[in-house]
């Protein structure tokens, strides 16, 4: 029957490729990937023959009708992304929300995802949690858009790029304030998988510190603001005072 599966692969550690994603992989007809070489790769170590065909940023509209009318002969289609939960600061929305307008069914197939490994082991609060992926590059916009995350009461989840990593970090401090906690989650199941979380000021100096640690794929979190800002929870003196007023009847 046709449908469309969702498939998520590993971020760095082989051994997290789930045997329903193998299996699923195994039997559809096609696979839609980010990059058909990247993704053949995986395919080959896993003994999947499946072919594939390409499915990015820039081609995904054009693509859908392609995927639309295999689906309407009844083929089995796999999305899948160069690492991780498809979707997830990665293509396939269109698809998926066409697919699904269409009515035909679309499956997921749960693995993977640097931003949940990330927060699971960050040692950050993880009951709220506010998922920015990537920042914008420019300075002025990345600052803004931080500044308007300023008092969410949400663990802040970020995606990075080693190059820009110490630039965002010296946002965030002079946005945040460098008591702030933080953690930096990089090469998350890989050979050089490192956590630091501490203050913000103390995350800096510790990437400065070691350039070594400056490589690879970045998670950047930081902690929920705990301020009492927004207008529309009173501070305890204020919810006090109401109470005065309200039991004196005025
Ligand atoms: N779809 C992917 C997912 O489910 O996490 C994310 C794709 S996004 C284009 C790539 C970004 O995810 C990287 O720049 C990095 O911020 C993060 N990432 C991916 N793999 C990672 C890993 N092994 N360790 C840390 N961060 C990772």
């Amino acid at each position: 029957e046709a449908a469309l599966y969702v498939v998520a692969t590993p971020i760095g550690n082989l051994e997290e490729m789930s045997p329903r994603a193998q299996a699923v992989l195994k039997e559809v007809d096609l696979i839609a990937a980010e990059d058909t070489r990247h993704c053949k790769q995986l395919l080959k170590h896993f003994s999947i023959q499946t072919p594939s065909l390409s499915l990015h940023e820039h081609n995904e509209s054009q693509r859908i009708d392609q995927l639309l009318n295999l689906l309407a002969a009844g083929k089995k289609i796999a999305l899948v992304s160069d690492a991780g939960t498809p979707l997830i600061s990665d293509p396939g929305y269109l698809l998926v929300r066409q697919v699904r307008s269409a009515g035909y069914p679309v499956i997921p197939v749960a693995g993977p995802c640097a931003l949940i490994s990330a927060l699971s082991a960050s040692g950050l609060a993880s009951d709220r949690f506010y998922f920015e992926g990537f920042l914008p590059a420019k300075t002025v916009a990345r600052q803004k858009r931080l500044q308007a995350l300023a008092d969410y009461k949400a663990t802040l989840i970020f995606y990075e790029a080693p190059h820009r990593i110490l630039e965002t970090l010296a946002d965030a401090l002079s946005v945040f304030g460098g008591e702030r906690q933080a953690c930096i989650a990089r090469e998350i199941s890989k050979t050089y998988e490192t956590f630091y979380t501490a203050s913000l000021s103390e995350v800096q100096a510790w990437l400065c510190a070691n350039p070594q640690q400056v490589r690879g794929e970045f998670v950047f979190l930081v902690e929920a603001c705990k301020a009492n800002t927004s207008a529309d929870t009173p501070s305890e003196e204020a919810q006090h005072l109401l109470e005065l007023l309200l039991q004196e009847g005025l």
